[in-house]
């Protein structure tokens, strides 16, 4: 799942950053509106996390903007304390969810994975597909009840295909979405992903339809 970080705050990105790494997303730090208005409007994010105090344009601006270009994607933003007009403001102009500085990093992480969640119709945060259970809270995978250890890139693949069941994905839109803006996106190494989580977690979980992609079956 691949995170936009808009903040300006340098300490607290890389706070954020470092938390949302640590559950395997990528993650694209940028410190002013404009940057963030460019890449939430042309690179396909999971989530975006839009401070509203930016300098060059105003967070609120910015999420306008997106969402009269048909940007989709959910908000959640960072408001100061006590300042709830600014809340009302960000939630009316399109925002999915809000958080208040200063904050726990702990809460951040559970409503960005309930973010995701509802992005993609579930509401169960453990999710099943036959024998293999994802439980998206911590990233731990189980195979008829036994813990199967993966990598944090095997996380991000399987995480990214679970949340989209019963949609084919490309291997192209699979690294856009497990790799950072600068990171070096190889599809040839999406299927070597792809094949180790096979012989880990069974060869029939994950299919593949030849020349076009990846798909688990919803349940
Ligand atoms: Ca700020």
């Amino acid at each position: 799942m691949r995170v936009l970080l808009a903040e300006d705050e340098l300490v607290l990105s890389d706070q954020i950053k470092s938390l949302l790494v640590a559950e395997g997303r990528a993650v694209d730090v940028v410190l002013d509106g404009d940057e963030a208005h460019f890449l939430g409007s042309t690179e396909p994010y999971d989530i975006i996390i839009l401070d509203l105090g930016l300098p060059n344009r105003d967070g609120i601006s910015v999420l306008k903007n997106w969402r009269r270009e048909g940007v989709d994607t959910p908000v959640l933003i960072l408001t100061a304390r006590d300042t709830w007009s600014e809340r009302v403001d960000g939630l009316d102009a399109g925002a999915d969810d809000y958080m208040t500085k200063p904050f726990n990093m702990s809460e951040l992480a559970a409503r960005v994975r309930a973010m995701l969640r509802r992005k993609s119709g579930q509401t169960n945060p453990v999710f099943e597909v036959d024998d293999i259970i994802f439980d998206s809270r911590n990233g731990r995978v189980s195979k008829n009840g036994i813990p199967v250890d993966l990598t944090t890139q095997e996380v991000a693949v399987l995480s990214y295909l679970i949340h989209n069941s019963g949609r084919l994905i490309s291997r192209t839109e699979l690294s856009e979405h497990i790799y950072e803006y600068d990171g070096d996106r190889d599809s040839n190494t999406i299927a070597v992903f792809v094949a180790r989580l096979r012989k880990k977690l069974g060869p029939n979980i994950i299919r593949t339809i030849r020349g076009r992609g990846y798909l688990i079956d919803a349940t």
